[in-house]
């Protein structure tokens, strides 16, 4: 037996059998060519705010280098306690029901880890942020693929959440605004999947980091449905409304018992989240409404520029109405979605990431980020149209 067998085997058959990201394949890919143009990462392009950053510094300087409590500062606990309030009238106590931590990636992590024993099943609405398949068989559990589609906005339908209900089924996770779609949900659509969720007891992990970036109307959250908070298990956090993604900082809320599970896994393992991510966060919430309005608004500006031009090189593309990802059909040009993002990086230098990562029924489409310049977009679409005008003619 070689060295190399040897050491593989010792990973944990979960792990071992894990596939790598499909997106980061192509982001390093890109980055190791020049001239690319990205639209590949999920990622603000702004600069944290300066008042944002000025807060650490200051409390940097002020001596705040400890560990803060295993739960995070009380004082912006109780800040996210009001900010969830007022824009999205859920309440969730910011003692015994909230908990600050180190990304909504923690929080996506130690919620399933609190829920699932072995062989528990998690339904999980596709297309979907990556990690949530990985996240559930490292804690055991078995991952249920619900499908949408372009046709319906990619939104949640009762009879589809039913159809996948068993005996086993413990919750279910989704992410509204959507990754990779940019589709949303209002009240109204989540008051249709309210019975069969009550019916079988579910418990709902709301993912809503991308709550503060919808482009028609307010973020509904579900969790502020009749009946909704105590099964909900919200996450979100700070990288995408405030340009952190770099400062991990994120928060999950629910239920004092179920909060308290997740706090156990917390503590042993990550302790607390840092605190000079906390202190800025803090400045972020009291004082960052306008510098993050004002990073909406150009997503808005962006968003109408991708689609138009998605639409102009003759890719169909259902309009998002938050995130800041647009996912227009390839299916006219007869490529598969792997094969179309492939040849537009070597032949065109344009980074996108295939519809089928995120799950079967994106396929025949391709994720594009447009937290990008104008600038860039517009070079982008110009070679994406090439691209489509070459592979179409053939
Ligand atoms: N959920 C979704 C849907 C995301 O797209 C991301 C980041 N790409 C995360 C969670 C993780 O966010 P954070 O930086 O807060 O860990």
């Amino acid at each position: 037996m070689s060295q190399h067998t040897v050491l593989r085997n010792r990973l944990s058959q979960t792990v071992a059998s894990l596939k790598p990201s499909g997106i980061r394949r192509f982001f390093d890919l890109a980055a190791s060519m020049e001239g690319v143009i990205s639209l590949g990462v999920g990622e603000p392009d702004f600069v944290t705010p300066w008042r944002v950053r000025e807060a650490c510094i200051s409390s940097l300087e002020r001596g705040y280098t400890a560990y803060t409590s295993n739960a995070g500062l009380l004082e912006l606990r109780k800040e996210i306690h009001k900010y969830l309030e007022e824009r999205f009238f859920v309440s969730y106590h910011p003692e015994t029901e909230m908990l600050i931590t180190v990304g909504a990636s923690e929080a996506i992590d130690i919620a399933l880890r609190a829920i699932i024993d072995p062989g528990d099943e998690v339904l999980v609405v596709e297309p979907c942020y990556v990690s949530y398949e990985p996240v559930i068989r490292l804690a055991g559990g078995e991952p249920v693929f619900l499908r949408t589609n372009a046709e319906q906005q990619f939104k949640l339908t009762p009879e589809e959440l039913e159809a996948h209900i068993s005996p086993r089924t413990k919750a279910i996770i989704f992410c509204y605004p959507n990754n990779p779609t940019g589709s949303t949900m209002t009240a109204e659509e989540w008051s249709k999947l309210l019975p069969v969720i009550e019916k079988h007891d579910l418990l709902v992990i709301s993912d809503e980091i991308y709550a503060e970036l919808t482009y028609g109307r307010m973020h509904d959250s579900i969790a502020a449905l009749p009946g909704m908070k105590d099964r909900t298990i919200l996450i979100s956090g700070f990288s995408k409304a405030f340009a952190m993604t770099g400062w991990r900082l994120g928060y999950v809320c629910a239920s004092p018992d179920l909060l308290a599970g997740m706090l156990k896994i917390h503590q042993y393992t990550m302790l607390c989240a840092p605190v000079m991510a906390q202190m800025a966060a803090l400045e972020a919430l009291r004082h960052g409404q306008a510098d993050m309005e004002r990073m909406v608004e150009s997503y808005r500006q962006r968003r109408n520029f991708v689609v138009q031009g998605f639409q102009d090189i003759g890719l169909a593309c259902h309009e998002p109405e938050g995130a800041f990802y647009a996912f227009p059909s390839i299916r006219s040009t007869g490529l598969e979605a792997a094969e179309f993002a492939e040849r537009l990086l070597m032949e065109e230098k344009v980074a996108v990431v295939p519809g089928d990562v995120f799950g079967d029924c994106g396929k025949g489409h391709i994720r594009c980020s447009y937290a990008t310049s104008l600038e860039q977009l517009q070079k982008a679409l110009e070679r994406m149209g090439r691209f489509v005008q070459k592979v179409s003619a053939k």
